[in-house]
C-alpha cells in the first residue's frame, strides 16, 4: 500500500510532518489529527519500529486517539502525536531531540509535544532548548511534572461517577474494587479509594509493590491471574491494555470496568459484549484523561491546584457518555466517541465563524493560536 494510502486508512489527518536529519540520526513523523478546538497536543514516542510503515501507521493512529481524548475531556486542544524512529536505550542524544525540537518549533504551535513511552523530562529539557511548544518540561522551568497523581484522581471520580450510575450511589464506603497494577497510576488510586472506605483487593507482577499496599492500606490480595475475575462490584484496569477479550470477558465477575489503562477493549465488539452482559464500562480514554488536563494547565501557566481541581470534571463527563448512551441506545465506548465528536462539530464550527479565545488566561503563546 503507498504512503498516502496508508494516511487516508487511518482517518483524515490534517497534516503529517516527516523530520528527517542524517547528521544526528533523526527520523520521525509529526501527525497532526485535527485542530478544530485548538492546538494538537500528543507525546513524542520513541520506539524501535520493524519500518517506516509500522511507525507511520502507529502515529496515525496514536494522533487521531488524542483529538477524541482531547475533546471529552472538554479541552481546548486537537489530537496529535509524534514518533521517533529508533532505539531509546542507546540512541538518544542531545542533537536528536534538539534537530527535532527545531521541526516541532517550524509548526508554530500547530503541534505541542509531550513526553510518551521511550521519552522522558530530559528529552523535553532538550526540545525546549529550540522550542516552546512543549509540555512535561522540568518543574523547575514552570513544567507540570509527574501526570500520574492527576490521572489517578481523575481516574477515581470516574469511579464515583460508575457507582452512582451502576450502584446508585457515589459513595465508595464498603464497595469491592479490584486494582490491576500498582505502579504510578494504581497506587494513588489504592489510596484515594482506601480514604473512603472502599473494600480493595490488588494485585502486581512485582510482588514488593503489594506487599508495600498491604502494608499501607490494609487491602487485601490476589494473583494477577486471577485479579480480573475477582468477585467484586468495580474493576480498575490499571496496567495493560486489552484486557477484556475473548478469553477475560465471560469470566469477569464484577458490575463495573472503570480503570486507568489505555486501550482496555481489545476490539471495539468487547464494549458491546460488556454492554449484554450487564457490565457498564467506562470508556478508559474518558476515565484517564487527568494526565492531559494536567499538561493543559501547564499550557496556560502551571497552578497544582488548577490541575487538581480540573481533574475532578472526569465525573462529569463519564456522566455525560452514560446519558448520549441511553439516548442513542448504544454502548458506552461509542458514546464516548459521539460526544467527543458533536463537540468537535459543534464548537469547531463556532470557533471558525469566530477564534474567540478558548483560553482565559496569559499564555500567550498557547492563546494566539488559539486565535489564529
Ligand atoms: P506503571 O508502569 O507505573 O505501572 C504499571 C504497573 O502495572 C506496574 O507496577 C506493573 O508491574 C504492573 N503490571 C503490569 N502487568 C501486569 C499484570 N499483568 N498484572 C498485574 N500488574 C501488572 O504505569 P502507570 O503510569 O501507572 O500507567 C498504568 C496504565 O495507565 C497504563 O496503561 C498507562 O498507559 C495508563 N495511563 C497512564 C497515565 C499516567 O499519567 N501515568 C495516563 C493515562 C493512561
Amino acid at each position: 500500500m503507498g504512503t498516502f494510502e496508508v494516511i487516508a486508512k487511518h482517518g483524515e489527518h490534517e497534516e503529517i510532518v516527516f523530520c528527517n536529519d542524517p547528521n544526528v540520526g533523526l527520523k520521525a513523523i509529526i501527525a497532526i489529527h485535527n485542530s478544530a478546538l485548538g492546538p494538537a497536543l500528543g507525546g513524542t514516542r520513541m520506539w524501535n519500529y520493524k519500518n517506516e510503515d509500522e511507525a507511520l501507521v502507529d502515529v496515525l493512529r496514536l494522533s487521531k486517539g488524542m483529538t477524541y481524548k482531547a475533546s471529552a475531556a472538554g479541552l481546548n486542544l486537537g489530537g496529535g502525536k509524534a514518533v521517533i524512529i529508533g532505539d531509546s536505550k542507546t540512541q538518544k542524544t542531545e542533537g536528536l531531540f534538539r534537530a527535532f525540537g527545531q521541526f516541532i518549533n517550524s509548526l508554530n504551535g500547530k503541534y505541542i509535544t509531550a513526553e510518551d513511552v521511550g521519552t522522558g523530562v530530559k528529552d523535553m529539557e532538550y526540545i525546549y532548548m529550540e522550542t516552546p511548544w512543549v509540555t512535561g518540561i522540568p518543574q523547575g522551568f514552570g513544567g507540570s511534572g509527574d501526570p500520574s497523581p492527576y490521572t489517578a484522581h481523575g481516574v477515581y471520580m470516574g469511579i464515583k461517577a460508575s457507582a452512582k450510575e451502576k450502584l446508585g450511589t457515589d459513595s465508595l464506603k464498603g464497595v469491592r474494587i479490584a486494582v490491576q497494577g500498582l505502579g504510578n497510576v494504581g497506587s494513588n488510586l489504592v489510596r484515594y479509594l482506601s480514604e473512603e472506605g472502599a473494600k480493595i483487593t490488588v494485585t502486581d507482577l512485582d510482588e514488593a509493590r503489594v506487599k508495600t499496599h498491604r502494608d499501607m492500606y490494609k487491602v487485601e490480595t490476589t494473583s494477577t491471574d486471577q485479579i480480573l475475575f475477582t468477585e467484586c462490584d468495580i474493576l480498575a484496569p490499571c496496567a495493560m491494555g486489552a484486557i477484556i477479550n475473548d478469553q477475560t470477558i465471560t469470566k469477569l465477575k464484577c458490575q463495573v470496568v472503570c480503570g486507568g489503562a489505555n486501550n482496555q477493549l481489545a476490539e471495539a465488539r468487547h464494549g458491546d459484549q460488556l454492554r449484554e452482559l450487564g457490565i457498564l464500562y467506562a470508556p478508559d480514554y474518558v476515565v484517564n484523561a487527568g494526565g492531559l488536563m494536567n499538561v493543559f494547565v501547564e499550557l496556560e501557566g502551571y497552578s497544582h491546584e488548577r490541575a487538581f481541581d480540573k481533574t475532578r470534571k472526569v465525573y462529569d463527563n463519564v456522566e455525560k457518555v452514560f446519558e448520549i448512551a441511553k439516548r442513542d441506545n448504544v454502548g458506552t465506548h461509542t458514546a464516548a466517541d459521539r460526544m467527543a465528536e458533536e463537540r468537535i462539530a459543534t464548537i469547531g464550527r463556532l470557533k471558525q465563524r469566530h477564534p474567540g479565545k478558548s483560553s482565559n488566561r496569559s499564555f500567550t503563546t498557547l492563546r494566539e493560536v488559539n486565535n489564529r
